[in-house]
């Protein structure tokens, strides 16, 4: 019961997240609401004792933390991701037709599913930057009605269709937004936000699929929705940060852009964002009477969890998961490793996890790629190269990955909040002899 509650208000999270602007704005407001301080990088910090706050970056990342009243002697991080596969509309994106339609000029953001997104509604949404009479002000935008279609070439004109077609992104994946009228889209834009074309300087506005999440399954224990991959985890990880984190831990929720072309911008997994908080904050501690040395063996006692989707084994292709790391929907959270790695995870931090599991009473499973196979990476390598966190890759397994419409399953979700909630309560401390003390809170 309590994971179909909980994967309707995914459901919800999702609908008001078109865009990893969105996403992030969501979240500031549900910290607002839980009483979190926003920072701004461009001001000074005055941290106290027992305080809770945030901070953004580019409004499509955001970091939170919660400072316990006495020492803390570790971060603990869920890593997660705000952004996913889309199309996005060029600088210049009206597109003549001369057969009459209204056309988008579009590229990929991201490595998607492209038939997936053909043949349904789409929205557009993002962000506009407007003249002001001194400069320019940043404007959230989502249409939030059906605006678009990429249509499919009809199988009387392509009879090869269904044999395996590639798809060219200049060519065959572009919307129109109806037909008839000399005006474009720039119009329609100017009319929605109130301007005049010349106050209209520049914008970031993507395609999203407009259909509404499910849930199904003969019990309720699936959900389908579009951006699964990564909202789940983000959500997720919300509802856990926000239930509060052990007494001598700084419980810490990182939602990362960017993470679809490769993580290395100014506000991904790869920028100096989380380095920089996390200086920050040290100063704010040190200003508080902590010595020099205590930042440095805070950090090394830190943990990270680098919570994105992973695979689940495919009900007709089983053979492109390997055969015994291949991951169940609703078979519990799932442990990615890979001896290259690209996902973090190694024997201590997979060990680590199973104890969390075990204390929060969910199952883990574990995902490798097929040896032949080359697989994705995510968040956690990547932050590592500048910040020393102990990382753990994990995800909730999921069919689909980066088609417009994604399946997961409900009790996976239920789960991964509750392991979260036990990570934030527990305060992990490296010992002498290779050992790791548990210190499990309320
Ligand atoms: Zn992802």
């Amino acid at each position: 019961m309590e994971s179909k509650v909980l994967a309707h208000e995914l459901i919800d999270f999702i609908k008001n997240s078109p865009t990893a602007y969105h996403a992030t704005a969501q979240i500031c407001r549900r910290l607002d609401a839980a009483g979190f301080q926003p920072l701004s990088e461009t001001a000074s910090w005055s941290l106290a004792p027992g305080g809770k706050y945030y901070v953004t970056r580019n409004a499509s990342s955001v970091l939170a933390f919660m400072l316990p009243q006495g020492k803390a002697i570790s971060y603990q991080v869920v890593a997660t991701h705000s952004d996913s596969p889309a199309f996005k509309l060029k600088d210049v994106f009206d597109r003549p037709s001369p057969d009459g339609y209204i056309k988008l000029n579009v590229e990929r953001y991201g490595g998607m599913l492209c038939s997936s997104w053909m043949d349904r509604p789409l929205g557009i949404a993002g962000r506009v930057i407007v003249a002001t009479e001194n400069g320019m002000q940043v404007r959230l935008l989502d249409f939030d009605r059906d605006m678009a279609i990429i249509p499919n070439v009809a199988i009387h004109m392509d009879r090869s269709a269904n044999d395996g077609k590639s798809y060219n992104a200049q060519v065959d994946m572009l919307p129109i937004l109806g037909v008839g009228g000399n005006d474009g889209f720039k119009k329609q834009l100017l009319d929605e936000i109130g301007i005049e074309e010349e106050q209209l300087l520049g914008h970031d506005l993507l395609l999203y699929p407009r259909d509404e999440g499910r849930v199904w399954g003969r019990e309720g224990e699936m959900i389908s929705a579009p951006r699964l991959d990564d909202l789940m985890c983000a959500f997720g990880a919300m509802e856990a940060f926000l239930a509060g984190g052990h007494d001598s831990v700084i419980p810490m929720l990182a939602v990362f852009d960017n993470e679809e072309v490769g993580s290395s911008t100014r506000q991904g997994a790869a920028s100096s964002f989380l380095e920089d908080t996390l200086g920050r904050i040290e100063l704010a501690l040190k200003a508080t009477g902590e010595n020099e040395q205590d930042a440095y063996c805070r950090l090394s006692n830190s943990w990270m969890l680098s919570a994105d989707n992973a695979h689940a084994v495919h009900p007709n292709h089983p053979e492109y998961a390997d055969a015994q790391n291949k991951p169940r929907i609703n078979g519990g959270i799932v442990l990615k490793f890979n001896a290259a790695q690209r996902y973090a995870t190694d024997g201590i931090g997979g060990a680590a996890f199973r104890r969390i599991c075990d204390r929060a009473g969910v199952r883990a499973q574990t995902y490798a790629n097929r040896s032949d196979m080359p697989g994705g990476s995510t968040l956690g390598n990547i932050a590592n190269t500048r910040v020393n966190l102990h990382t753990i890759d994990i995800g909730l397994p999921q069919l689909a990955m980066h088609s417009a419409y994604e399946t997961a399953g409900t009790a996976d979700l239920a789960d991964y909040v509750r392991a979260c909630t036990v990570f934030y309560h527990t305060a992990i401390r490296a010992g002498e002899g290779d050992t790791f003390t548990m210190e499990w809170g309320e």
